[in-house]
Order: structure tokens, then sequence, then C-alpha cells
């Protein structure tokens, strides 16, 4: 338990990158890593999102061929009663994700507290959107106005930068188009999560 709150903690820092959410980052890793690890096991129930992940995978993680633990998966699943299509409720890994996304945020409140890591995510931390939402309901009354001011620093910068991004398309430079995808993440979350 107490290894696993370590790693835990080293994480978040790992993730703490300008320009990206952290919580986001975190969750994009853990999703990949639990698609291209996950074994044949009794119940498992997999979403649209899900399977098409797992079947794009290979289970490049894992020491069998490639491929051959997918394979299994699948097979498992079509020898037992077919569940048929779930939606993100029913899906054994849209709940793993989840247990680790409260967990990641639980921790990233808790650092909050701390003021010099409040004080850096004001100036230079980014969070998406969602993750800002869903990280208030973990902090104190005075951390939600930290949070916000965070999310309108965001906001700021993005328009600012898709204003000269579209300035310079104007004029024909199409570089910075990683900018794009920075606006999709605050807006909608990282894809695929
Ligand atoms: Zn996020
Ligand atoms: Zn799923």
């Amino acid at each position: 338990m107490k290894a696993e709150a370590t790693s835990v903690g080293a994480s978040i820092n790992q993730a703490l990158v300008k320009g990206t959410c952290p919580v986001c980052g975190i969750l994009k890793d853990f999703q990949r890593t639990l698609v291209e690890t996950t074994r044949p096991q009794p119940d498992l129930r997999l979403c649209n999102f899900h399977g098409w992940a797992m079947a794009r995978s290979r289970g490049k993680l894992s020491r069998s061929t490639p491929g051959e633990t997918v394979t299994n998966v699948f097979l498992e699943m079509l020898k037992k009663p077919l569940a048929g299509k779930v939606s993100s409720d029913g899906c054994s890994l849209c709940h793993r994700v989840l247990e680790e996304e409260l967990a990641r945020l639980r921790e990233l409140a808790q650092k909050l507290q701390a003021t010099m890591f409040a004080r850096w995510m004001k100036t230079q931390g980014t969070l998406c959107l969602d993750h800002a939402e869903k990280v208030k309901e973990f902090v104190p009354l005075r951390l939600r106005t930290t949070v916000d001011e965070v999310v309108e620093r965001n906001r700021a910068e993005l328009q600012e930068e898709l204003e000269t991004f579209r300035e310079h398309l104007r004029h024909g430079i199409h570089e910075g188009g990683g900018l794009l995808g920075r606006a999709a993440e605050f807006l909608v979350g990282q894809r695929g999560l």
C-alpha cells in the first residue's frame, strides 16, 4: 500500500509538463498499458473503444507472440455466454481507468495543498476543463479559486496562441499544429479518455 502511494506520487510529478494536463497524461499511458497487458479473465467486458483498442494492440508488452494474448482474450470472450456490446458503464477497462482517474485526482488535490505546488500550477501548470472541474470536488474551497485561476490562464493563453496561429495560417505558415491538439485536450480531455 505504501509502495503504491510512492509510485503514484512520482507519476504526477513526472507528468507535470507545461502545456498538457497531468491527469490526462497519466491516464493516457495507463490506458495504453492496460490495453496491452489485459489477460484472458472471467467476466471481461469491453466497450466499443476498448474492444478496438485491444484489437489494435497485439499485446505489445507481453512476452508471447504478438497478438497471442489478445487472441486468447477474444477466444475466452467467445466461449463464454456472450455479453453483447456494453457501454463504458459495463466495460472492465473503463472501470480500471475510472479508478486510476480517481486516485490521481486525489493525489493532485493533495499536492495542491502545498503552497509551492499550488503556485507552480497557477503560473505554469495546465489542466483540462474536465479534470479541473473534477479536482475541485477534492480540494477545500479556497483551492477551488486556484483551480479556476489555472483554467482561466490556460484559456487565455490558448486563445491568444490560436489567434496568432490563425494569423500565420492566413499568411500561408502552417507550423504549430500541435497547438490544435492542446486546444482539443483543454476542451474535451485527451483523445480516447
Ligand atoms: Zn485532463
Ligand atoms: Zn471501455
